[in-house]
């Protein structure tokens, strides 16, 4: 496919995200959503003053989204639910403007009873769901609750859509939460705040929470908090994976040494089972280049091994004791 044809194809899923978020999400800029709530509220404020240009990755993960919620909502047709609605928008009633699109609301009239379901489709669905899924679901119950108070919000639900192997996971036996609700509305409203100042001038320097993700925000640059040489926010971090990293080693080291001592038994012994497991000495064979005869050979021809080597480039976390 020639690079024109990509070119097109980017700049109309650009297009199409913005006439869905237009159509679905309206001036993202006027009030907080869900995910903005979630997220690192510099990262909120300045993505709200100048929303940047999406990439193809994320432009197809969107379609990703949208797709996904699709699939689902077809399946429950086909399984004859019909007591549900899709992208139900609810809003917070006090002075903050929050608001959120439920992707499904199930209601039963004759209990006067609701339920969310929330569709995400991630590249790799985690064991537990992510702390931001369970934080957008607090929240979307709660503005539900606020919303329909002639009825109940009895529970929600995550369902994890993946386009894998992995196929889908629920993550059920959520209800709503009081005290976690009104932390989101009051957080909230610290960054609106924020945004209200610093569009105002008066604040510099919205809150900033540096973390894990920050290498996916695209304020990074220009972060204050990335301007010191020592970013301590990453500490954890860093402390985390330093530690995985010696107890791979020890595990490797530990691996090899029982790998070793079988090996020497079904060696000399021929294969047995133990643990339910057959064990067994393999042999595969595997086709080496003979680099010393191709050196020779091309030596012939004046040239050698070097000639048709070249260098690629490619990045990798180096990480060794700071100064
Ligand atoms: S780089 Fe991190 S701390 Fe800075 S704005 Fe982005 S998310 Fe916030």
């Amino acid at each position: 496919m020639s690079d024109q044809m990509l070119t097109t194809l980017q700049a109309a899923l650009q297009q199409l995200a913005s006439q869905q978020t237009a159509a679905t999400l309206g001036d993202r800029s006027t009030y907080l959503g869900a995910s903005d709530i979630g997220a690192c509220p510099r990262k909120t404020i300045l993505a709200k003053r100048n929303a940047p240009e999406a990439d193809l990755i994320t432009l197809l993960r969107h379609r990703r989204g949208h797709m996904a919620e699709e699939i689902v909502a077809a399946a429950f047709a086909v399984a004859g639910f019909t007591n549900f609605q899709r992208q139900v928008e609810v809003r917070h009633t006090g002075d903050i403007p929050v608001m959120a699109h439920l992707d499904f609301v199930f209601v039963s009239e004759a209990r006067k009873t609701m339920a969310v379901l929330e569709v995400k489709s991630p590249e790799n669905i985690p064991t537990d769901p992510y702390g931001a899924w369970e934080t957008q679901l607090y929240l979307q119950m709660g503005l539900l609750a606020e919303n329909c108070p002639d009825y109940t919000v009895e529970k929600g639900a995550i369902l994890a859509v993946n386009f894998g192997a992995q196929g889908m996971r629920l993550f059920n036996g959520y209800t709503p939460q009081a005290t976690i609700y009104q932390g989101l509305i009051d957080r909230a409203g610290s960054i609106w705040d924020q945004y209200q100042r610093y569009s105002a001038g008066d604040l510099a320097f919205p809150g900033m929470e540096a973390g894990p993700l920050c290498g996916y925000c695209p304020f990074l640059l220009d972060c204050p908090k990335f301007a010191a040489e020592e970013v301590q926010e990453l500490n954890e971090n860093v402390e985390i994976l330093i530690e995985l990293q010696h107890q791979q080693r020890d595990l490797e080291a530990e691996i090899g040494l029982r790998k070793t001592d079988l090996l020497a038994i079904v060696s000399q012994r021929g294969p047995l089972k133990a643990h339910g497991q057959l064990l067994r000495q393999a042999v595969r064979t595997r086709k080496v280049l003979d680099t010393d005869r191709l050196g020779q050979f091309l030596q012939g021809y004046g040239q050698s091994l070097a000639d048709f080597q070249k260098s690629s480039t490619y990045s990798f976390l180096e990480i060794r004791k700071a100064a």
